[in-house]
């Protein structure tokens, strides 16, 4: 089973880092009486700055979930139960529909790393003077090699 929903209308927002086009959901349903449980996979596309270098960097997110869906109970949703579902460990279904839209909005936004990168190997910008390593050579050491002026007017 697959779901596509926009980024857009996911609630994804926040952060450095932004979703962008369809979050896909394909998941494996297990059955147990009234039990579900849910094993999938959301894949998504984030965009945002690269934590070393700044430059704008897209990257696709891979990320795996399992949730619990029971059916909810008659006298409606207590104690543990309403710990759990807060979590996203847990959530319920009426026989008829259930909505998965906060476990995979959850799933996906514990995998947007802290600390971007455009690539593995991105080797930032040189605090000297301020190059993208990733595209153009560090010229910290030509300057420190340019004559200083011998001799001052003023
Ligand atoms: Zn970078
Ligand atoms: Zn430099």
């Amino acid at each position: 089973m697959e779901l596509e929903e926009d980024a857009s209308r996911m609630d994804l927002g926040g952060g450095d880092v932004s979703f962008e086009g369809p979050v896909v959901a394909a998941m494996n349903i297990v059955r147990h009486q009234d039990n579900l449980l849910i094993k999938g996979v959301a894949t998504g596309t984030i965009t945002g700055e690269c934590f070393r270098c700044l430059d704008a960097f897209r990257q696709s997110l891979r990320q795996e979930f399992t949730v619990y869906a029971e059916r909810k109970p008659d006298g409606g949703i207590r104690g543990l139960d309403r710990e759990l579902l807060t979590d996203h460990y847990l959530c319920f279904h009426d026989g008829v529909s259930l909505d998965m839209g906060g476990e995979v909005r959850e799933s996906l936004l514990l995998g947007i790393p802290l600390q971007p990168l455009c690539r593995p190997d991105c080797k930032g910008l040189c605090a000297g003077c301020g190059a993208n390593l990733n595209s153009e050579p560090c010229t910290c050491a030509k300057r420190a090699e340019s004559p200083a002026p011998s001799s001052v007017k003023i």
